[in-house]
């Protein structure tokens, strides 16, 4: 395997997530169990196995590798891919593409599809993935990926197995949709993205911007500018519900121990050990 960019794991039960992510730098993540990931910054060189991304903002630091994306997996014969991104970047990366097709003498195959705050895409019966707003300094989105399942209604729930089948045969509607936020990823954003959008505080695991962690950083700034201070977990601690929180996106001031040191002050047991660093 080529190691051409960092990279962390965690396995939370059936899945395992990877990434890396630091402010102005480069971010990126994905889910190989379930076929996406986040971000385009850059790219690891594996994660051009994962044929469905999701780009948040337009960014460098966020979109830097999307022509090499597209470029390895036609080099490597793979399917094109399928990039979600915020609607107004769609005819812009288009542009981009064809600047690079010409630079670099080769086709660049793909299918970018614009995503507004709202909308939701279904990569599979089983698998969603809704787009919602966040504040940073360019339009951007974050995103959910739900587990949906259909269970059998409690009115029907004393019926035999032929019973179900018939009145499902008779046009009867027998089950209904549930959904589980399993992965949610907030990109850029200051804490009213985070409020906002609640939902990201009950996924099984939350991918998170932390940029900032010194005391001496004015809040007020870090919000203008579309970002989160470590202060901002503090305030909000009985709400996060995750039973992993990764927290990223740190900025290029600070020494990875000078992180760890000035969160384990702030947090002393982690949000209960849950809360990843991954600097
Ligand atoms: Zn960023
Ligand atoms: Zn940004």
């Amino acid at each position: 395997m080529i190691e051409n960019a960092p990279l962390q794991r965690l396995t939370c039960g059936r899945f395992t997530i990877e990434g890396y992510s630091r402010a102005a730098v480069q971010t990126y993540w994905r889910i190989p169990e379930l076929k996406l990931g986040f971000d385009l910054g850059a790219q690891p060189w594996d994660f051009m196995g994962t044929p469905s991304w999701f780009v948040s903002h337009t960014h460098l630091d966020h979109l830097a590798a999307l022509p090499v994306y597209v470029a390895r997996r036609r080099m490597m014969r793979m399917e094109p891919p399928v990039i979600y991104l915020p609607d107004y970047a769609v005819d812009w990366v288009d542009r981009m593409l064809k600047c690079i097709r010409h630079l670099d003498r080769g086709r660049l195959p793909c299918e970018l599809v614009g995503l507004r705050a709202g909308q939701e895409v279904e990569l599979s019966r089983e698998l969603v993935v809704t787009a919602a707003a966040t504040t940073h300094t360019v339009p951007s989105l974050c995103f959910v990926v739900w587990e949906r399942r259909r269970k059998l209604k409690a009115e029907f729930a004393q019926l035999t197995g032929d019973q179900i089948r018939d009145l499902r045969l008779s046009g009867t509607e027998v089950t209904y949709e549930i959904r589980m936020p399993l992965i949610a990823y907030l990109g850029d954003s200051s804490p009213q993205g985070l409020d906002n959008n609640p939902t990201l505080f009950d996924a099984q695991v939350l991918i998170v911007e932390m940029t900032f962690v010194a005391p001496s950083h004015r809040k007020d700034k870090i919000h203008k500018h579309g970002h989160m201070h470590l202060d901002d977990f503090v305030d909000r601690q009985s709400q996060f519900k995750n039973e992993h929180i990764i927290a990223s996106h740190f900025s290029t001031r600070y020494h990875p121990n000078q992180i760890q040191r000035f969160v384990e002050r702030a947090l002393p047991d982690m949000l209960g050990g849950r809360l990843h660093l991954w600097v």
